[in-house]
């Protein structure tokens, strides 16, 4: 059964989350953007107003929401500010290669903290040299009795100058690629973990980036949440859960930037017109909507498959690639409706430009979600139509059905190159376009014949 509605209790959990958008998120967004900073107390009224670590199961003190609530939360917050929300929603990034783990020490010793005593914890894949390519890690583990022994450097850190607990990814020897990827939870306070300055970016500064430096830390075994060989995939499958959650980032983000373009295109005047009169203007905004409502769609549709138990990889993928070059797009239409005001930093548009622009790049950039398309498209779609040389494209003959349709003519045989078709009970001796030999010819028509 296909349903698009919400539950009661969804909607109630969107009501409680739009309040908290509208009441908290929205009067911080700008002042803490222009200094930069990532205010500690909007997380910490996110926590004690429910809506941060959603998706933390209950027998771990959690709230034990899906994904499709986390999407529904996460468009709200992102609708006033994505930094904060990229910050609030960074918790459930770092600790759900827990949660999907089979490491149940793990799961008792931290995720009761995380839900019940505000622990923040970060999430460490990239690197200064490395990206896109994770099976690229650097950053090194060596066993050494009961313990692994951690050096290397992460980068571009979410919440790491706030965290007290971090997801590393590292490798017992870069040259095994995927199969040396193993995964650790990390304290912050343990000996030889460093946090780099917070890095000055383009927007989202309300969230706070930094880089890690690891050097001859030592993690207990039972720290270890993927042993090598695992990591690669726990990573991925930890990507496949929150993408859809970075498409919600920018659902909340256009929709937000659709909503102030509507207003203001309903007061601006020029020409002695409002410029919502404009077609030019009413055919930005009604694509501006349309963006945002497939966009949600896709979201939701990967976060539900995710909830289901299905696989939700492909759906994440394209659910993340849409919603964010879309945003990106919705918000250069915006600020276009607000002409030279939508270009100053006195109006919400500039900000929500900068914002928006993070979302085609972290959690696999567009060229990566690209990949992961494309190569499930190659490796494993399964197509409906047959193969192109088997297709019945019967033209070239005058009559083929009689009035109740059934066939009068033919067998139908396809030429394998140039797709001429032969009608006889036998195949031609060779094809009269391009002489490719008679034997290659395939009987198309009638089926099952
Ligand atoms: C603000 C911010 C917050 C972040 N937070 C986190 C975090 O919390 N944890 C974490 O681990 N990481 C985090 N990241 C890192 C982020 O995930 C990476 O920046 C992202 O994966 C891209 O990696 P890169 O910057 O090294 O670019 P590269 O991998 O160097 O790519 C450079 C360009 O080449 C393209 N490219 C790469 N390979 C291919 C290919 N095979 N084919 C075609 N094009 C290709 C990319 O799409 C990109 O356009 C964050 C980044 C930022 C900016």
């Amino acid at each position: 059964m296909l349903d698009f509605s919400l539950s009661r209790e969804q909607l109630d959990l969107r009501q409680r989350a739009r309040q908290f958008s509208m009441d908290v998120v929205l009067p911080a967004a700008w002042h803490y953007d222009e200094k930069d900073q990532l205010p500690l107390w909007v997380l910490k009224k996110a926590d004690e107003a429910g809506i941060m670590n959603s998706d933390i199961p209950t027998e771990y003190g959690g709230m034990g929401y899906g994904l499709v609530e986390g999407a529904i939360v996460t468009e709200e917050i992102a609708a006033a500010c994505p930094g904060l929300a990229t910050s609030i929603f960074d918790n459930s990034l770092g600790f759900e290669p827990i949660v999907i783990s089979d490491n149940d020490a793990l799961k008792k010793k931290y995720l009761p903290e995380i839900a019940k005593n505000f622990k923040r914890i970060c999430f460490a894949t990239s690197e200064p040299m490395m990206g896109s390519d994770v099976s690229g890690i650097q950053c090194r583990a060596k066993e050494d009795g009961d313990h692994y022994i951690l050096n290397g450097t992460k980068y571009w850190i979410t919440n790491s100058l706030v965290a007290d607990y971090m997801t590393i990814f590292a490798t017992v020897d870069p040259e095994k690629k995927h199969d040396g990827i193993c995964a650790f939870i990390v304290e912050k306070d343990w000996e030889g973990v460093r946090v780099g300055r917070h890095i000055p970016k383009l927007g989202q500064r309300t969230s706070n980036t930094s880089g890690i430096s690891l050097k001859n830390v030592r993690v207990p075994k039972e720290n270890m949440l993927a042993p090598p060989g695992k990591g690669f995939v726990l990573a991925m499958k930890t990507f496949s859960r929150t993408r859809p959650i970075i498409g919600a980032f920018a659902v909340g983000a256009a929709r937000s930037a659709m909503e102030y373009a509507l207003d203001y295109a309903k007061k601006r005047k020029t020409f002695g017109t409002r410029i919502n009169s404009y077609q030019a203007i009413q055919f930005k905004l009604a694509e501006m909507y349309q963006r945002v409502e497939t966009s949600r769609l896709l979201v939701l549709k990967g976060a539900w498959e995710a909830d289901k138990g299905m696989d939700p990889t492909i759906s994440a993928s394209i659910a993340k690639l849409y919603a964010s070059e879309n945003a990106t797009k919705v918000l250069n239409d915006a600020l276009q409706i607000f002409g030279g005001y939508g270009y100053t930093r006195m109006f919400p548009i500039e900000k929500l430009l900068r914002d928006t622009r993070l979302f085609t790049i972290y959690e696999g950039t567009t060229e990566i979600q690209k990949m992961i398309i494309a190569g499930h498209l190659l490796a494993a779609y399964e197509p409906v139509l047959p193969p192109i040389d088997e297709v019945p494209v019967l033209i070239g003959e005058d009559e083929l059905f009689d009035s109740d349709g059934n066939p009068t003519g033919g067998p139908a045989w396809r030429c394998p190159l140039c797709g001429y078709v032969h009608y006889g009970d036998e195949h031609p001796e060779e094809c009269p376009y391009c002489f490719v030999k008679g034997e290659g010819f395939k009987k198309v028509w009638p089926k099952g014949e």
